[in-house]
């Protein structure tokens, strides 16, 4: 018997909503594996420019250096056979042909991590991330708390109008709610008296 797969790589998965600490955790097994002496390598899609161009950054300012790809299959090209570890970033922003990639990893023998937002902001899974949690060993979901009630969140409350499934933003534009506070279509959400509402 053995705590980690032998002679194969293998695919961990962390999910969940915004501010769950998703990054925070992907940051925490990437620097482990690194202090291990392993060869790692980070990646993230183009299409997240929050914060900086080239690091991964969590909300509460971890950062870890990355290199961006504009397609899953890029990340292939960027992987020596020397690499042992593999950190993904926001992979819902990535089509659902990097669970391909991220297979063909495992079998090269690589430890594949990989982070990213399990529902949009209707409460409907993204197609990629609930392909790899299919395909994953091990899979980590992480909870938020919810900002009106406290409870554990699963959702994502969008707070602007602006239309499609992906708007990238960080506490301006989303906030974490529980499935009771959760309000899909509504920007300004009206409590009921005696519900939710009480913060304090
Ligand atoms: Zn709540």
């Amino acid at each position: 018997m053995y705590l980690t797969p032998q002679g194969t790589g293998w695919i961990e998965v962390i999910c969940g909503s915004m501010f769950s600490g998703k990054t925070e955790e992907l940051i925490r097994r990437l620097r482990r594996a690194r202090i291990a002496q392993q060869n790692v390598r980070i990646f993230k899609p183009a299409i997240d420019r929050r914060y900086d161009e080239g690091d991964i950054v969590s909300h509460s300012d971890q950062r870890i250096p990355s290199r961006v790809v504009g397609r899953a299959e890029e990340i292939l090209d960027h992987c020596p056979l020397s690499v042992q570890v593999v950190g993904i970033d926001e992979a819902q922003f990535f089509e659902p042909q990097l669970v391909e990639i991220c297979r063909e990893l495992a079998r090269r023998g690589i430890r594949v991590i990989v982070a990213g937002l399990e529902q949009d902001y209707r409460a409907e899974p993204f197609d990629t991330i609930q392909a790899l949690v299919v395909e994953a060993e091990y899979v980590t979901k992480s909870l938020a708390i919810c900002v009106i009630c406290g409870n554990p969140a699963v959702r994502n409350q969008r707070l602007t109008k602006k239309g499609g499934q992906i708007v990238v933003g960080g506490s301006d534009t989303y906030e974490a709610r529980c499935r009771r506070c959760f309000r899909p279509g509504e920007d300004e959400p009206e409590l009921f008296e005696g519900e939710a509402g009480d913060t304090k």
